[in-house]
């Protein structure tokens, strides 16, 4: 073993850092199994390491001696962070290759500004439409119609890129299209409405009357999947197998279909991931039915506008099975103020009444064009729609609360 190799199986992430800045070889692998610091990385679950070792240039498909790739073995004890991570990632110098006009070319295809701000959302393993909207949104720079062009045709290079390369790499071809997929919304979106993207989002979270279930959402990851261009693809007959009998609002969801697929990641308890963006490790509830989660009130003031239509229905049908647990909690002083604010922060501006009976023409012209596309032949299946219509019952009443006995007593969520 090198000694990066050693720092990065013991988790020493600035002996790591020390090392790659002396010039340490990130891709010997002389090791008697053929093991890869990167390999020890993954086993040692430490994200920082892994992306330190993968920003220093590691390939992320050699393999052992016995044809594992780091990935391979970091799944195998249970690392997903790391084989998210590695999955996941995609070299800044591959995207800087676009920033420098190329032949005979007198600009480049990216302008170098962009450059950071798509790598970023490249990078990301939330593949929540809502959170990649949310990271076009939080950088200046990319809410721009010439900007979100010249990105969604670099990506449309990329996937191209990962299909047609010696060694195709259909997961990330997928990930490529699907950024910009999501960018060529945020365009459509910022042609018609000078609202800054906020119609888009409010689009994607609306949930349909009665169970809350944001069809356009759900429809737009369809259509993503849909357009993959490469249809040979073995990953997208997989995803298309997986998603296509399911009828809308059931599980599994395009979303969890598709993060699955390309991060290797399950979306298993809905407990944990944000209604909003979908991610992971939210733990601040809905402090009048408890029953979802967000990040921070930014998620929540974004989703209360829909959510505010079925809080009152969760927090009826979450009662009964879960009670005793739940009195352990303060009965906060929201009673009442349900169909009005968002229970977060009273007399904060939360919603305004505009926000919730306007209706945005964009996203339902785009809902009923989207209909016919949908991807399923079956969607009136009868033995899906009774298995689901349970699993939407036993959802509901039993599993969410599990995490409200460790909810500080003060906090106003
Ligand atoms: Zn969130
Ligand atoms: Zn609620």
């Amino acid at each position: 073993m090198t000694p990066l190799m050693h720092a990065a199986c013991k988790g020493q992430a600035e002996i790591c850092r020390l090392l790659l800045q002396l010039g340490a070889d990130v891709n010997f692998n002389k090791h008697e199994c053929g093991y890869t610091a990167l390999m020890f990385a993954g086993l040692s679950g430490n994200a920082e390491i892994t992306g330190m070792i993968l920003d220093a240039g590691a390939e992320t498909d050699q393999v052992n001696s016995v044809g594992r790739t780091a990935a391979q073995m970091a799944a195998f004890v249970g690392q997903h962070d790391c084989v998210t991570m590695i999955n996941n990632f995609f070299s800044g110098m591959k995207l800087d290759y676009y920033t420098r006009p190329q032949g005979l070319e007198r600009e480049p295809k990216l302008p170098p500004k962009l450059a950071a701000p798509l790598h970023k959302i490249i990078m990301t393993t939330n593949l929540n439409p809502v959170k990649m909207v949310m990271l076009v949104k939080e950088s200046p720079l990319l809410v721009d119609v010439w900007a979100l062009e010249k990105c969604y045709r670099v990506m449309d290079l990329l996937c191209e890129q990962c299909v047609k390369q010696q060694d195709m790499n259909e997961v990330l071809a997928m990930k490529m299209h699907y950024i910009s997929c999501v960018l060529q919304k945020c365009l459509a979106f910022l042609r018609q409405r000078d609202d800054k993207l906020d119609a888009l989002l409010r689009s994607l979270l609306k949930g349909r009357d009665g169970d809350g279930f944001p069809q356009y959402q759900e429809r737009f990851i369809r259509d993503c999947i849909r357009k993959f261009p490469y249809c040979e693809a073995t990953l997208l007959q997989q995803l298309v197998h997986s998603i296509a009998p399911v009828e809308i609002g059931n599980d599994p969801t395009a979303f969890s279909v598709l993060t699955q697929a390309l991060t290797g990641q399950m979306v298993l308890l809905d407990s944990e991931f944000c209604a909003t963006c979908g991610e992971r490790g939210a733990e601040k509830r809905c402090s009048f039915c408890r029953m979802v989660v967000y990040c921070d009130q930014t998620c929540q003031r974004l989703h209360w506008f829909t959510h505010k239509k079925i809080c009152k229905a969760l927090r009826q049908r979450s009662s009964p099975a879960d009670s005793p647990r739940l009195r352990e909690l303060p009965d906060n002083e929201d009673e009442g103020c349900v169909t009005e604010k968002s229970p977060v922060m009273e007399g904060s501006p939360v919603v305004e009444e505009s926000l919730v009976t306007e209706e945005s023409p964009v996203a339902e012209e785009s809902v009923c064009s989207l209909k016919e596309l949908h991807l399923g032949p079956e969607q009136g299946h009868s033995s899906t729609s009774i298995r689901n219509v349970n699993a939407d019952a036993d959802d509901n009443d039993d599993e969410q609360p599990i995490m409200c006995p460790a909810f500080p007593a003060d906090f106003h969520f």
